[in-house]
């Protein structure tokens, strides 16, 4: 049995994982996605580029989603575009055999009329950079208020860039009551300097 299986994903992930060449999880996903799979949970994990952080938040996401609704349940935001792309990519690739799965990357330097029209077919995550995101809800292309799952990948350095403000402005229009996941390559007690700076 492919370990993910054992892990309680649906046959439609396990395969997709599989294909990837996923055999079993590494150890941050083996720490992070049983707690996930709970679905109402918060958490902050420290975790470097390379680990398999994007799969450790991604794959219980897309088990926990609901891909028969249209609506934005889950919003991802990173510091980068190229790390936005790639995370779209890797989501992608999870929710191949998924119908009805969209997921839509938003970031800054592209085209915002053509990620308005992905995000307005139903996108149920939406994976962003801080400023275009922010930017995407004053000019109201995105609804952000049935998001249950908050993602922020690489969390130091969004706050090294100075996101800050851009990450209140977005959290504030999700709902209270959501989860948030907080993945950062530093521990929790430099995190809150930095968010102090
Ligand atoms: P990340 O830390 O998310 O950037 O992932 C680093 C690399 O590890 C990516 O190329 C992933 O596709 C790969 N990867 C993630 N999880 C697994 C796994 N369980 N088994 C094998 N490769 C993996």
């Amino acid at each position: 049995m492919n370990k993910f299986e054992a892990l309680g994903f649906s046959n439609a992930i396990v395969k997709a994982v599989t294909e990837l060449g996923f055999e079993s999880p590494t150890p941050i996903q083996e720490k992070v996605i049983p707690a996930l799979l709970k679905g109402d949970t918060d958490l902050v994990a420290l975790a470097q580029t390379g680990t398999g952080k994007t799969a450790a938040f991604g794959l219980p996401l897309t088990h926990l989603l609901d891909f028969t609704s249209r609506d934005t349940q889950a919003v991802i935001i990173c510091p980068t575009r190229e790390l936005c792309m790639q995370i779209t990519r890797d989501l992608q690739s999870y929710t191949k055999y998924i119908d009805g799965a969209n997921i839509v990357a938003v970031y800054g330097g592209a085209s915002i009329d053509n990620q308005s029209r992905d995000i307005k077919k139903g996108a149920q995550i939406v994976v962003a950079t801080p400023g275009r995101l922010n930017d995407m809800i004053d000019r109201r292309r995105v609804n952000l208020s049935n998001v249950r799952y908050a993602v922020l990948d690489e969390a130091d350095e969004m706050l090294n860039m100075g996101f800050k403000e851009d990450l209140d402005t977005i959290l504030s229009q999700t709902p209270e009551e959501k989860n948030t996941w907080l993945f950062s390559a530093v521990p929790e007690l430099k995190l809150r300097k930095l968010q102090t700076n």
